[in-house]
C-alpha cells in the first residue's frame, strides 16, 4: 500500500492520519483508527442522530475511502497524450507544469500508477511519410522522462514491471502507439517497437491507413481491416502487442472480433448509447462482442465523447464560424474570425460534462456486460479543456471513485475499473504470446 499520510483530501479540511490507511470499511463505510476530522466524521464510537448526519458522514466516508483507494490499488489510465503535448510544446512533467492535464505532482496526488503514455502519430503522415520517424522520437522523449527522474519514474514492458514499479512507489509509463501507420507495412516494424516497449497499438487515427478504415473518415476504402491489417493482429498476437479498437470503424472493429486470438482493448473510447450515431464511440452490440472476447473498453473522459449537448454544441459552433468567413470573406486563421471564436464562446458557454455524466457510461456498460469489462481512458492532455467539471486532470481519479463509492459500487469492483481489467487483458496478451 502507498503512503497516504502527507496528502491533503480534496473536499476535507484535515489530512488523513497514517493510521487511516487501516481504514476498514464496508461498503456501509465505517471509519476507525484515525483521528476525527474536524467536520462531524464520527469514529466507531461516536453515535449518529440525525438522518442528515448520517448522509454528509456517509459523503465525507466515501471522499476518505476514495482517497484510500486510490493509493491502495494500481491506477491505470490507458491513454494519455503526454509524448505529443511535449512534442508541441516542452516542459518538465517530472514537476508541477503550468499546462496540460498530467504532471508529477498531480498524478501524485490523484494516485496514478500506470498511464499509458501515447504514442501519437498525426493521420497525415501516413502519406507524407515520416511516421516511424516520429514514433521513435516520441518513445525517446518517454525514456528521458524517466532516465532524467528514476527515483519517479519508470518503463514498464510487462505487467510484472507494472507491479514491480508500483511496490516501489513509482510511476511506470507503458507506451501505447495512436495509429499504426509507423508499422509502414512492414512487420519487421512491428518487432523494432515491440522491442522498444510499444504494448499496444491504435489501429489507425482519423484516417484510414494500410491498416484499417477509420470511424472519423468517410472514405472507407478497406470495408474494415485490409488484408495486412488482418496479418498484422494476428502478429500482434503472437508477439504480445495489445489490439487496440479506439478509432476504428465498425467494420473494423468486427474484423479485429473474427482475427484476434487475445482479448482486445478499447483504449479510449465511450459508450455510443449516449452518443447516437457518434461511431468513435462503442455500440452497445460492439461491447457486448468486446466483453464476450474477454476484453475491456476504457470510458474517455472528454465531454464530447460523454454528451450529445457536446457534440451538438461542437457542431453547431462549426457552422458559425464558417457562415461568419463566408459572410465576411475573411480566412480561418484571421483576427476576425479569431475573436469572432472568442465572442462566441463568452455569448455561448461549453457545455461541459459532469462527473455523472461520465459515471453514466460505466454504469451503461456494468448493467449491459457485468463488471469485468470497464476501465479507464481518460485521453487527459488529448481533449482540449473540453474536460468534465471535477475530472479536470490526473488528480481527479479520488472523485471518480468517489462517484462509484455513491453509486454503490463495492471496493472490489472498483479495483477492477482502476485496473484488475486492464491487467487481465494485458496479461492475456503476455500468455498467448510466450506460448507462441
Ligand atoms: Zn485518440
Amino acid at each position: 500500500m502507498k503512503s497516504i499520510s502527507s496528502k491533503r483530501v480534496k473536499n476535507l479540511p484535515f489530512k488523513l492520519s497514517p493510521l487511516m490507511a487501516g481504514v476498514v470499511l464496508s461498503l456501509g463505510v465505517v471509519v476507525s483508527g484515525c483521528q476525527a476530522p474536524k467536520t462531524a466524521t464520527p469514529n466507531s464510537s461516536n453515535v449518529v442522530t440525525s438522518s442528515t448526519n448520517v448522509e454528509q458522514v456517509a459523503a465525507a466516508n466515501h471522499a476518505v475511502l476514495a482517497e484510500v483507494i486510490a493509493k491502495k490499488y494500481i491506477i491505470t489510465d490507458g491513454h494519455i497524450d503526454v509524448p505529443y503535448r511535449l512534442e508541441s510544446k516542452f516542459e518538465n512533467v517530472s514537476a508541477h507544469t503550468e499546462h496540460g492535464d498530467f504532471d508529477f505532482p498531480r498524478a501524485v496526488a490523484g494516485g496514478l500508477d500506470a498511464p499509458f503514455m501515447s504514442i501519437y502519430i498525426p493521420a497525415r503522415l501516413e502519406q507524407s511519410g515520416g511516421s516511424k520517424a516520429l514514433a521513435d522520437k516520441l518513445i525517446t522523449m518517454v525514456e528521458a522522462i524517466v532516465t532524467e527522474a528514476p527515483d519517479k519514474f519508470a518503463l514498464a514492458y510487462s505487467t510484472a514491471e507494472i507491479e514491480a514499479n508500483f511496490a516501489k512507489g513509482i510511476i511506470s509509463l507503458p507506451m501505447g502507439m495512436e495509429n499504426g501507420s509507423p508499422i509502414e507495412g512492414d512487420l519487421a516494424n512491428l518487432k523494432h517497437f515491440y522491442d522498444r516497449g510499444i504494448r499496444y497499438i491504435t489501429l489507425t487515427h482519423s484516417k484510414a491507413n494500410h491498416i484499417s478504415d477509420s470511424s472519423y473518415d468517410e472514405n472507407r476504402p478497406a470495408g474494415g481491416l485490409t488484408d495486412f491489417g488482418k496479418t498484422l493482429v494476428a502478429e500482434m498476437n503472437n508477439i504480445g502487442v495489445m489490439v487496440d479498437v479506439s478509432h476504428i470503424s465498425d467494420d473494423a472493429f468486427y474484423d479485429v472480433m473474427a482475427v484476434t486470438k487475445v482479448p482486445v482493448i478499447a483504449s479510449h473510447s465511450s459508450a455510443r448509447h449516449f452518443t447516437p450515431g457518434f461511431e468513435r464511440n462503442m455500440s452497445d452490440d460492439m461491447i457486448i462482442a468486446l466483453a464476450k472476447n474477454g476484453g475491456v473498453i476504457q470510458i474517455n473522459f472528454g465531454s464530447s465523447f460523454i454528451s450529445q449537448k457536446a457534440i451538438d454544441y461542437g457542431k453547431l459552433r462549426k457552422l458559425a464560424i464558417k457562415t461568419f468567413s463566408a459572410e465576411n470573406n475573411v480566412e480561418a486563421n484571421s483576427v476576425e474570425v479569431k475573436a469572432f471564436k472568442e465572442q462566441y464562446k463568452t455569448n455561448n458557454p461549453y457545455p461541459f460534462s459532469s462527473l455523472s455524466d461520465v459515471l453514466d457510461h460505466f454504469d451503461h456498460v456494468v448493467k449491459l456486460v457485468g463488471i469485468d469489462y470497464v476501465g479507464i481512458g481518460s485521453d487527459y492532455d488529448g481533449v482540449g479543456d473540453s474536460l468534465p467539471t471535477n475530472l479536470k486532470d490526473v488528480a481527479s481519479y479520488p472523485n471518480l471513485i468517489e462517484g462509484l463509492l455513491d453509486r454503490g459500487y463495492s471496493e472490489q469492483d472498483i479495483a477492477k475499473i482502476l485496473s484488475g481489467n486492464v491487467m487481465r487483458v494485458w496479461k492475456a496478451a503476455e500468455a498467448y504470446a510466450a506460448s507462441h
